[in-house]
């Protein structure tokens, strides 16, 4: 498969969100939704198998983050936690070359297949990890040290809160892709995020009336330190969320 074309409908679409991505930049999504489907084809990295599905679906998507990236200074530090194949972070850090991402996931494949685009894309601005987010909470690198954590398609407010909001700086905040269930599921957390240190809460529309989309941005400020014992065990917020 040679690299993927640029669709029209996504030129469109980034002048519809008002989001200037370079051309060099959309060759380099391109080349990385490349890898990322001819990869899919043997190990599992996205339920998504259509290009433009791709393109719009994974994408176009972590993109309509960028107005939430806009404060970020160059040099400030985001980690994508779950990542996956890579989203919302590569989409990001192609678009924010001026901020320092890293990528965690658990599972070995898929952070392996994360270095190969970061060595193929030459990706400067990336660092990979395979690691739980429970454990890299506790590690003085990682712990507290970073000024916005992404979610996406990890798990429901409350556990994903556990997972990102420890690795968060005081004043920092935690962006989520979520679905029509992001209300309910925010409400349901309300205790989670009060022990874990969180402050202002938001739902964004991730797209203006007349796309067809239901993503919705829950964005979470940090608003004081996370107390020592969270996260706890790996597994256990999955199984008995906050
Ligand atoms: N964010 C990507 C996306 O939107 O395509 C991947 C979503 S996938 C459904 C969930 C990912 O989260 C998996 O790759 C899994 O290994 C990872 N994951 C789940 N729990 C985790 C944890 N506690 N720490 C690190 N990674 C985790």
């Amino acid at each position: 498969m040679s690299n993927l074309a640029v669709p029209d409908f996504i030129r469109a679409d980034l002048d519809k969100l008002e989001l200037s991505i370079a051309d060099d930049q959309l060759e380099a999504l391109a080349h990385y939704l490349h890898l990322l489907l001819e990869t899919n084809q043997r190990t599992n990295l996205t339920a998504v198998k259509d290009p433009d599905t791709a393109w719009r679906r994974l994408i176009l998507d972590s993109l309509t983050l960028l107005p939430g990236l806009e404060m970020l200074e160059a040099g400030n530090t985001v980690i994508d936690v779950g990542t996956g194949g890579g989203l919302p972070g590569i989409p990001l850090a192609i678009a924010r070359p001026d901020l320092s991402f890293t990528l965690i996931d658990a599972t070995g494949k898929k952070v392996a297949f994360l270095q190969s685009c970061v060595e193929a894309l030459g990706l400067k601005n990336v660092r990979p990890i395979q690691n739980r987010a429970e454990v890299l909470g506790h590690d003085p690198e990682h712990r507290q040290k970073y000024h916005l954590a992404t979610v996406r398609a990890v798990g429901k407010v409350a556990e994903i809160a556990e997972y990102c909001i420890p690795l968060i700086k005081t004043g920092g905040r935690m962006l989520a892709m979520k679905g029509a269930a992001a209300e309910s599921e925010l409400a349901d957390a309300g205790d989670a995020l009060a022990v874990l240190g969180a402050g202002d809460l938001a739902l964004i529309d991730a797209y203006p009336e007349g796309f067809d989309s239901e993503l919705i941005l829950i964005s979470i400020v940090k608003d004081r330190p996370t107390p020592r014992e969270y996260p706890r065990e790996p597994g256990t917020p999955r199984k008995t969320p906050l």
